[in-house]
């Protein structure tokens, strides 16, 4: 079966055709417009995904060397995110599926960045049932217990900022473009992770807290710079360093407790912070020092993608989810329900 995918929940445009489990194309359109802004500007983005969908589905298929015609389903992101947003993508899959005459199914972007492990890879192994999911995104951070495909368990959350908005907003404190994760994760690479302490926030159970991080990184950047203008240059990669274990041992505090409090021991990451280099090693070295099995996505299944959004496609299709034509876009969509 040839199912083609589509994402264009915030501020990537993306289509994938998969041919069951396999990735054929996974074609992303990111939108450089928002940089200028320091951050994704809802109108620009929805009215750049009308500019891109038309190009990027005919770049997969192309890639795929798939035919329309051919196809089984068409599967689309219908939330959480943006509404302007999803409702590009939406209307499109809506439409072609109409046309094509072929069965239309919704998914849930943040499933798809859990189930993104039951794409089929090289090098990329799939998680059995149970297994702890912890979703590191830039507009979630939850740990989900995953009891099968379509059963899942949200466990703790973020009680305010995401994951990867506390290394957006730290890397913009420290002067750096949007979105700032990634440089962050590079200029750490070269610095000393205990060189300047932050607090840990205390935060009972599986929930998160990050905005009171991004507040002690504004006072200690406001009072250096005080001292010396040029700290923060002269010291990004220290600060990079710094930020990013604390922000590290937040989750890995938390897989921990999650870890002993429901007995399982099979962890998968997901979301765009999945990419980030230091959350990679530590897992790999907690497979070591206390027996846990940890899956990493590859990178490009990491941050948004419709390859993630076709498994879930295929998934559905095996068992007959299909949405009707009157399916709308969801802005607020919460796993499992
Ligand atoms: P959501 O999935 O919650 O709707 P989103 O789709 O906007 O949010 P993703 O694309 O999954 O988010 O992830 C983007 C986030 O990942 C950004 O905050 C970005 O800075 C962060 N990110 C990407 N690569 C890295 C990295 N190497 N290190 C740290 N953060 C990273
Ligand atoms: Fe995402």
């Amino acid at each position: 079966n040839y199912i083609l995918a589509i994402e264009s929940s915030c501020d990537d445009t993306s289509a994938a055709v998969l041919c069951n489990t396999k990735v054929l194309s996974n074609v992303v359109a990111t939108q450089e417009i928002h940089k200028q802004y320091g951050g994704v500007v809802p109108e620009l983005a929805s009215r750049a995904h009308q500019q891109n969908i038309v190009p990027v589905v005919h770049q997969a298929l192309a890639k795929a060397n798939i035919d329309k015609k051919q196809l089984s389903a068409i599967a689309f992101t219908r939330g959480p995110g943006l509404m302007g947003s999803l409702l590009v993508g939406t209307s499109f899959a809506k439409s072609l599926a109409l046309g094509l005459n072929i069965p239309l199914i919704e998914v849930n972007h943040m499933e798809a960045h859990i189930l993104a492990h039951f794409i089929e890879e090289e090098d990329m192994g799939t998680p059995e049932f149970p297994f702890l999911a912890m979703t590191i995104s830039g507009g979630h951070t939850q740990i989900v217990r995953v009891n099968d495909y379509f059963n899942m368990e949200v466990l703790g959350e973020t009680l305010d900022d995401a994951v990867g908005e506390a290394f957006d907003k730290s890397a913009k404190l420290m002067g750096l473009p949007y979105p700032g994760g990634p440089l962050v994760d590079k200029y750490a690479q070269e610095g000393n992770p205990k060189a300047f302490p932050f607090p840990k926030p205390k935060v009972d159970g599986l929930n998160f807290s990050f905005s009171g991080l991004k507040t002690s990184i504004l006072y200690f950047v406001q009072r250096e710079t005080r001292k010396n203008p040029d700290f923060v240059s002269e010291n990004i990669k220290d600060i990079c360093a710094s930020v990013q274990h604390t922000i590290l041992e937040i989750l890995m505090d938390k897989l921990k407790l999650a870890i002993n409090q429901t007995g399982i021991k099979q962890i998968a990451i997901g979301g765009g912070v999945a990419a980030n280099s230091g959350i990679r090693s530590r897992l790999k070295e907690a497979e070591q020092t206390m027996g846990w099995t940890t899956y990493i996505p590859k990178f490009s299944y990491c941050t948004d993608n419709a390859g993630m959004i076709g498994i879930v496609g295929y998934l559905k299709f095996l068992e007959g989810k299909f949405a009707d034509q009157k399916v709308a876009a969801k802005a607020r969509y919460t796993i499992g329900s």
